[in-house]
């Protein structure tokens, strides 16, 4: 990294760390796919995760997303989208995004097959299961692991998408572990039925070791590589 400029060797070095984690915990199980969570970070930051051997960022606002990718379509970068879907995003959404990891109502998965059609690219998506202990907020996203593998049946029916597996995110009071063992059984269901959906998206900085424990196939890890980001305004 002879010559590189601080911020490359920032990233860099978080990189090697994170990835050193994720080797341990895996032990002798196959590695998880790296997703490098970029939100609010600049285009640059995409161009240096390339320079430093990152394929896949994960993006979680449409706007912010779309602009980015504009700046960077040259990149050769796998795009998830792991924030919530709203319908009237569906079409931005499908011009740019690989994976979308947010599948969570019979209405986005209408919307996102329809704009997948007609962008003409073959999208793949995520049932993304609410592990939150009931009474789960409302506001957090995810289907209840016992409504998954209908939304997956209703995924594999449109044409240009494909069922690709599960996403899920920790209950913000803890039970990592738990909660992701529970994803792992619905994706299990979920797989009996679509042999491909083989994706766990599972594990974020905090709590990528039990992810990757409970059988994740992708790890989604922002603040760990590129810093902490400032709260939300
Ligand atoms: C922001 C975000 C992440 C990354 O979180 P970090 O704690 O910064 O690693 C992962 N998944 C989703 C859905 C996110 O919104």
């Amino acid at each position: 990294m002879v010559g590189a400029d601080p911020r490359t060797l920032e990233i860099a070095a978080n990189l090697s760390a994170v990835r050193a984690r994720i080797a341990h915990a895996c032990a002798h199980r196959p590695e998880p796919t790296l997703i490098v969570v970029t939100k609010t970070y600049p285009a640059d930051d995409l161009r240096r995760l390339v320079d430093l051997g990152v394929h896949d960022v994960g993006e979680n606002r449409d706007q912010e997303a779309a602009a980015k990718h504009a700046l960077v379509a040259d990149l050769p970068l796998r795009w998830h989208f792991i924030g919530q879907l709203q319908r009237n995003k569906a079409a931005s959404v499908a011009r740019y995004a690989d994976v979308v990891h947010s599948l969570d109502r019979p209405q986005v998965v209408t919307a996102l097959g329809r704009a997948a059609q007609s962008a003409g690219r073959r999208i793949t998506a995520l049932v993304q299961v609410n592990l939150d202990p009931p009474p789960a907020p409302v506001d957090r996203g995810g289907v209840a692991p016992e409504d998954a593998a209908a939304l997956a049946d209703q995924i594999a029916s449109h044409e240009w998408l494909v069922v690709g597996g599960v996403m899920g995110v920790a209950p913000p009071a803890g039970g990592a572990a738990e909660a992701f063992a529970r994803l792992t059984a619905v994706a299990a269901g979920i797989r009996s039925a679509h042999p491909g959906a083989d994706m766990i998206s599972a594990g974020m900085s905090d709590d990528l070791e039990a992810a990757v424990a409970a059988g994740a196939t992708h790890v989604r890890v922002g603040s760990a590589i590129l810093g902490s980001r400032p709260p939300l305004g």
